[in-house]
C-alpha cells in the first residue's frame, strides 16, 4: 500500500514537472479584460522570429540623449541603500550583483530609452532563466528575459509588459549575444484628485522588431495580481531589476520627450 502511495505520488509529482515544462503558468490567476488570466498557462506564446546578428559594437546615442550607462561608471544609478553596487565587467557593460535593484538618480516620465542587454550561458528554466526588468516611473515593467527557447507564460517572455501584453513576437537572441530595445514611454497622467486621466503607454522594438505598439497599460506591473493604478508625480526613476541572474546591460540613454501641446484656436504649440 506504502509502496503504491509513494509511486502515485511520484507520477503526480511527475506530470507536474511535465507540465510546468511544457506549459508554464497559472490557472488560478485572476482575469485581464482581454479575457486571459494573469501569467495564464494557456495563453499562446508569440511566434519566434530570428532578428539576425546583433552588432558588435554598440550602436552611437544621439547628440541630445542623455547618457545613463557608457561602460565607464554608475554615476547615474543608485542602489537601495546609496550608490549602485552592480559589477562593471568587459565590453563597456555592467553586470547584476544581487545587491538589489539599481534605479537612475534623476527622474524621467514621458521618454525614449534605448538599452542593450545579454543573458549569461543558460541555467534554469521560465522566469527563473535571464531574468530582469527595465520599470519606468519605477512601476511599468518590460520584461528582460532569456526567452530564446526558454518557454514561459505570455506575458512574462522577453519584451512583454509583464503580465498584462505580451509581445507580438519573440525576437529574442541566445545567450552570449546582446539584444537591444528601444522603447518610448508615456507616463499616465492623473487629475488633481488622483483620478485616471490617461493611462501609461508603451511601444518596444526589440532588436529591430516593433514587438509592442502604443500599448495602454492597465496599472503598475504586479505578478499574480490585477494592476490598479495609483497616482503618482509625472516622473520617477528608471529602475533595473536584479532578479539574481547574472545579466548584462551596456549601452543605456534615454530622450526625454516634450509631448503636451497647449492649443490657442487652431494654433498649437509643443510646451
Ligand atoms: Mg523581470
Amino acid at each position: 500500500m506504502h509502496k503504491l502511495n509513494t509511486a502515485a505520488a511520484a507520477l503526480v509529482i511527475a506530470a507536474t514537472l511535465c507540465s510546468q515544462e511544457k506549459n508554464p503558468g497559472y490557472t488560478d490567476t485572476p482575469i485581464l479584460p482581454d479575457g486571459f488570466r494573469v501569467h495564464d498557462a494557456n495563453r499562446p506564446r508569440p511566434p519566434v522570429v530570428d532578428p539576425g546578428p546583433g552588432a558588435e559594437t554598440p550602436a552611437r546615442a544621439p547628440k541630445d540623449a542623455i547618457i545613463l550607462f557608457d561602460g565607464s561608471d554608475l554615476k547615474a544609478w543608485r542602489g537601495r541603500k546609496g550608490d549602485a553596487a552592480w559589477k562593471l565587467v568587459e565590453g563597456g557593460a555592467m553586470e547584476v550583483a544581487r545587491t538589489g535593484d539599481i534605479q537612475t538618480r534623476e527622474d524621467f516620465g514621458d521618454c525614449q530609452l534605448h538599452l542593450e542587454w545579454m543573458a549569461p550561458p543558460p541555467k534554469g528554466h521560465s522566469q527563473g532563466r535571464g531574468n530582469s526588468g527595465v520599470f519606468f516611473c519605477g512601476r511599468y515593467e518590460v520584461q528582460v528575459l532569456d526567452s530564446f527557447e526558454n518557454p514561459t507564460y505570455a506575458d512574462g517572455q522577453a519584451a512583454a509588459i509583464y503580465g498584462q501584453k505580451p509581445p507580438l513576437v519573440n525576437v529574442t537572441r541566445p545567450p552570449g549575444q546582446w539584444n537591444v530595445y528601444d522603447i518610448v514611454f508615456v507616463a499616465p497622467r492623473f487629475t488633481d484628485d488622483g483620478a485616471l486621466k490617461s493611462p501609461a503607454k508603451l511601444t518596444v522594438v526589440h532588436n529591430g522588431v516593433v514587438v509592442q505598439l502604443d500599448e495602454e497599460l492597465l496599472g503598475p506591473t504586479s505578478h499574480k495580481s490585477l494592476p490598479k493604478y495609483r497616482a503618482h508625480p509625472p516622473r520617477g526613476p528608471i529602475k533595473l531589476q536584479d532578479h539574481g541572474n547574472p545579466m548584462r546591460f551596456r549601452n543605456i540613454w534615454v530622450r526625454p520627450l516634450r509631448l503636451e501641446r497647449f492649443c490657442l484656436g487652431k494654433l498649437c504649440l509643443r510646451s
